[in-house]
């Protein structure tokens, strides 16, 4: 694997003077759904971008603000973070060879994401608040200075995610009809957005997909037109009450015909087990956002009939097993017989 700074350097802010730091992210698979597809009368493939190596998309930014972090000398980065943005800046700090520090909610975040921090040696600074607080604390000291900040705020994330939308293309050819992904921080549809644009002017591409994005019905400021005080749901990566990229996902919506709508947290649980059991793909709870809406879409007849859709499944997971075995009840161990084994399985 080459990474994205050198697949897509022409399309990137990169100088003579970037290094090419890659941990090997982007090139990630884009899977048919069968299922999925039969269940919604749709063409549907799934996105995985959980095969990046630290297991979510945030690595396709993160290198490109690492990589230019380094150009422009700084020698620390730090982030706000449910989780996913902590991981990635924690590996490529490490990488790179800079200090990083990350700004957590305490007890928020995802027993799988933290440890990814922890093993990567970045500063983890738990607050009693939630990531707006967070991202707000951190927007504070990178204008001090001697920090470099790289949460979505920083332009270069964006534009390392939307090279998300060029594999696409590249893949089948064409955009496809509609892009369904999660939304929280709305960094990541605001990227797809504009690498779909980029690409479409490039002549690589003959049109832009519709832009479908959801969020949790518990954090879903977009769908209801303001802010949320304390955003709740179990897809804590998209548990965001005040999205830094606000105006680039309405943008994304309404200059492609989109929508943004809001999904339960049972309807999010219902499709990330849906994908565990008849697709085989273990997503994190977030990631299952977009295919918990357009199951719903389906359902209300709202999906038109054969559309192409790809679904970003945003991170992987095994960055969340507490919520996978949470409902689960654990076996009993058996004597180690094979009455015992026979007896049980029944097949
Ligand atoms: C960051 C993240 C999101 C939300 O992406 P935004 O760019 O903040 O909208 C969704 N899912 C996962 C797994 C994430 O890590």
């Amino acid at each position: 694997m080459k990474g994205i700074l050198t697949t897509y350097g022409a399309y990137l802010p990169l100088t003579s003077h970037t290094p090419t730091l890659t941990l090997g992210e982007g090139d990630t698979p884009l899977v048919a759904a069968p299922v999925l597809s039969r269940e919604t009368c749709a063409d549907v493939f799934l996105k995985l971008e959980g095969c990046n190596p630290t297991g979510s998309f945030k690595d396709r930014g993160m290198v490109v603000a690492v990589a230019k972090a380094v150009e422009e000398g700084a020698r620390a980065v730090i982030c706000a973070s449910t989780g996913n943005t902590a991981a990635s800046a924690a590996a490529y700090a490490a990488r790179a060879g800079l200090t990083c520090a990350v700004v957590i909610p305490s007890g928020k975040i995802a027993l799988g994401k933290l440890s990814q921090a922890i093993i990567h040696h970045a500063r983890v600074l738990p607050i009693e608040g939630n990531f707006d607080q967070a991202l707000k604390l951190v927007c504070e000291l990178a204008e001090q200075g001697s920090i470099t900040l790289v949460n979505s705020v920083n332009p270069y994330r964006i534009e390392g995610q939307k090279t998300g939308a060029f594999e696409i293309v590249d893949e089948l050819g064409d955009a496809p009809d509609i892009l369904a992904l999660p939304v929280g921080n709305a960094g990541n549809i605001t990227a797809y957005w504009r690498g779909f644009g980029e690409y479409q002017r490039a002549g690589k591409a003959t049109r832009r997909p519709k832009m479908f994005g959801f969020q949790a019905a518990g954090a879903a400021p977009i769908v209801r037109g303001a802010p949320v005080e304390s955003p709740q749901t179990v897809a804590t990566a998209i548990r965001i009450g005040n999205p830094a990229s606000w105006r680039g996902a309405v943008a994304a919506r309404d200059e492609s015909g989109g929508l943004i709508d809001a999904v339960t947290d049972d309807e999010i649980l219902a499709a990330y087990h849906f994908l565990a059991e008849r697709e085989g793909v273990f997503c994190e709870p977030a990631s299952a956002a977009g295919v918990a809406g357009i199951l719903k879409l389906a359902r209300a007849a709202r999906l038109p009939h054969g559309a192409r859709i790809v679904c970003i499944l945003t991170g992987n997971g095994l960055k969340d097993p507490d919520n996978a075995i949470a409902q689960a009840e654990m076996p009993r161990a058996l004597p180690a017989t094979m009455e015992a084994l026979t007896g049980i399985l029944d097949l």
